[in-house]
């Protein structure tokens, strides 16, 4: 339900910038009351006689005790982020500051928002539509160039967009199909069966589109886990130091040390790359290293690439073959990496055979830019070379379109079963009524409630 005129009564207030010491912070309140209430506790101008989009210089006072000065823009309803009467009172950051304004402002009549409570008022009063304020969230959570990209233009509409030129073509076939019904008698054809079919096909298609994209979203947004396995001693700890340029693991000369999982990211061009180092498939007596082995198999399950490294001095073709054999990653890419060809530059001559091998020293930061390449051109990035297309990032909008796209299937098979109208009309408004959860035209409390309570206080 998007209703232009969801009116609250209450007026919320939260501190919109990050918590903890900072030169400014900013205080946001929305609401009917929202300019009243700060005026009763400040001092300069009238804010209830100030037009939208000014700001104002003054003071916040408890009473008569000075609490700081601050700046006040206003935004006056409807042109605002929500859509009501929003105020953002710029302060000093000072935590105790901040509390104090907040505290003022409470006893003034403002209650504390929930979490993702400005950007739901901003949907329920139509400002944007569901997939445009997930996108927000996506937004603030940004960090990289691409998964910036891909929640900037969701959050402009570009997918909410295609989705509602979709349904707005399956609207017309359903309206032609429920108006059969009205002349049941007549037996009547207004849908063109032909075309309706056809239609489906390319909408089905699109959606199939859409939802391949999400593997791509998928790494956009989570990052891409991979997972660096070799015996002990192989180098992977001063590999996953070299890539990550700082010294977050532990280098040691006795093989099998590091028996923990340290994972950390690394971007490359724009994509960014978990890493988790492994203790290695060594088969072992020892326990705690038994352990390790069967958590290495773990993450290589979870993993979406998986780097074998090996000591190129130590290591045969056979046994690397065996290794990799072991390591049951059912068909997951797997670079394969030589490691210390500083020590002998010949060896690699031996691993010829080898498909998806690179040799690299750690150590000496030999052969780095490729493997980054190489580690690049593991993940499937085709999407990115199209910059129009859209990237599905949200399970929640691939759960839709799965549904869509299986209603739509019922659709097909019951023209084809030359069915009655009335239930193809209701296997239309089922794909219909699924694609609108993506942009909020059908929704539910516990829907929304599940989407904004992930979003924090002052979003
Ligand atoms: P891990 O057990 O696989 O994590 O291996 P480490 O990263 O702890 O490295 C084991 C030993 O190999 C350390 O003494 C490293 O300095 C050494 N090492 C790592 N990379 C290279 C390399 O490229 N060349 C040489 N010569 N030694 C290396």
């Amino acid at each position: 339900m998007t209703s232009l005129n969801f009116l609250s009564q209450d007026t919320i207030v939260a501190l919109a910038t990050a918590q903890g010491p900072g030169a400014i912070a900013v205080i946001r309140l929305s609401g009917p009351e929202a300019i009243s209430i700060t005026n009763k506790v400040f001092r300069g101008k009238n804010l209830e006689q100030q037009a939208s989009h000014t700001l104002h210089f003054g003071t916040i006072r408890d009473c008569e005790r000075l609490i700081d000065e601050v700046l006040v823009s206003l935004f006056v309803a409807p042109h605002s982020y929500t859509k009501e009467n929003v105020v953002e009172i710029s302060c000093h950051g000072s935590e105790y500051i901040v509390a104090e304004i907040i505290k003022i402002l409470l006893r003034e009549g403002a209650r504390l928002a929930e979490a993702g409570e400005f950007t739901k008022r901003a949907f329920l009063n139509g400002q944007m539509d569901l997939a445009q304020a997930e996108a927000v969230a996506d937004l603030i959570s940004s960090n990289s160039r691409i998964s910036h990209e891909v929640a900037m233009k969701q959050m402009r509409g570009g997918f909410s967009a295609e989705i509602k030129n979709l349904r707005a073509q399956l609207v017309h076939f359903a309206s032609m199909i429920e108006l059969e019904l009205d002349f049941a008698e007549e037996d009547v054809e207004f849908a063109d069966r032909t075309a309706l079919r056809n239609l489906i096909h390319e909408i089905q298609k699109l959606l199939r589109h859409l939802l391949q994209s999400f593997e791509l979203g998928n790494v956009l947004k989570n990052g891409v886990p991979t997972v660096i396995v070799g015996k002990p001693n192989a180098g992977k700890s001063t590999l996953l130091n070299v890539l990550l340029n700082e010294e977050k693991a532990i280098v040691s000369d006795i093989p099998g040390t590091t028996r923990d999982f340290i994972e950390d990211e690394v971007s490359i061009e724009g994509i960014r790359f978990r890493f988790i180092d492994t203790a290695g498939l060594r088969e072992t007596e020892d326990k705690v290293e038994a352990l390790g082995v069967e958590r290495t198999r773990q993450k290589v399950e979870e993993a979406a690439l998986v780097l074998y490294l090996f000591d190129v001095n130590t290591t045969s073709p056979e046994e690397l073959k065996a290794e990799v054999e072991d390591l049951k990653t059912a068909g997951k890419p797997v670079l394969l990496v030589a490691n210390k060809l500083d020590a002998a530059a010949d060896k690699l001559i031996d691993f010829g055979s080898f498909e998806n091998l690179i040799g690299i020293s750690a150590s000496r930061h030999q052969n780095i830019p490729e493997l980054k390449k190489a580690i690049l051109s593991q993940v499937k990035t085709a999407g990115l070379q199209d910059r129009s297309q859209t990237i599905v990032t949200n399970l929640r909008h691939v759960a839709s379109l799965e549904k869509t796209y299986a209603a739509l299937d019922d659709v097909l098979n019951g023209i084809a079963l030359g069915i009655s109208s009335e239930l193809v009309a209701s296997d239309i408004r089922r794909s219909l009524h699924a694609l609108g959860e993506i942009t909020g035209e059908i929704t539910t409390d516990d829907l929304l409630e599940n989407i904004f309570s992930k979003f924090c206080i002052g979003k």
